[in-house]
């Protein structure tokens, strides 16, 4: 009889990260460890079709997420959005992705407030083609509750059991716990335009090239 087949998975990060924060560095190394991550890809939108501009550069967005991970070997970052240019569709990144590593399964990591609106994301049906789908709860309000599709979804896809998400290339759906922590960029931003510290919620070396670079006045 033939050994089954795994693969070795890999974590997919999309963020606008403006800026990166211990929030999204601290469920990144618990996901890593929880699921025996090969690495994890911090990849850094370009338009986020969800959001308003950034009022950084993209290129000041990368140095930050290079900075923040500079010294975890298990993280790295892969700028093919902003390469790409306009608006960048995950469902692109990641059949990109998919073709670059044929002996690896991606896990796309989720938090539960970017879950809720998945089924307005561009052939969000089709996502499950590509990867998995590492869910997380995010300690976050939201005015809505999960709609029935995305609920029958989830329910369509869901793992039981996490351990054998590395035996499919994809197709399924896991919800990870990790320790919750309400840290958002949006606070950040408010905090430094407000003229107050951001100590603590991110690293002192990105606060330095925040300061250094004066961004978010
Ligand atoms: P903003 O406040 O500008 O909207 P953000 O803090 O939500 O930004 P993003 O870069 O937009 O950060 O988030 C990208 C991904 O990181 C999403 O999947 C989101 O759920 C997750 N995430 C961000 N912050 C946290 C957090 N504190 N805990 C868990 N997941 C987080």
């Amino acid at each position: 009889m033939q050994p089954k087949k795994t693969y070795s998975l890999i974590g997919i990060y999309g963020g606008t990260f403006n800026p990166i924060h211990f929030g999204h560095l601290r469920v990144a190394q618990e996901v890593a460890d929880n699921l025996n991550l090969e690495h994890v890809k911090f990849i850094p939108s370009a338009t986020p079709p969800h959001k308003p501009l950034p009022e950084v550069t993209a290129q000041q967005r990368v140095d930050m997420v290079k900075i923040a991970i500079k010294d975890n070997d298990k993280f790295n970052i892969d700028t093919r959005e902003l390469e790409r240019g306009n608006i960048s569709y995950t469902i692109d990144t990641l059949k990109s992705l998919q073709l670059e590593n044929i002996d690896n399964a991606l896990c796309f990591l989720m938090g539960t407030d970017a879950f809720f609106h998945f089924n307005t994301w561009h052939r969000w049906e089709e996502i499950l083609n590509y990867c998995h789908i590492v869910l997380f709860y995010r300690p976050i309000k939201t005015n809505n509750n999960l709609s029935i599709e995305l609920e029958e979804y989830l329910k369509d896809h869901y793992a039981e059991n996490c351990n054998n998400l590395n035996e499919y290339r994809n197709g399924l759906i896991t919800m990870q716990n990790v320790t919750p922590l309400t840290i958002s960029s949006t606070h950040i931003r408010e905090l430094l335009k407000n003229n107050n510290s951001a100590n603590y919620l991110t690293a002192k070396e990105v606060l330095n090239y925040i300061s250094t670079n004066n961004l978010y006045r």
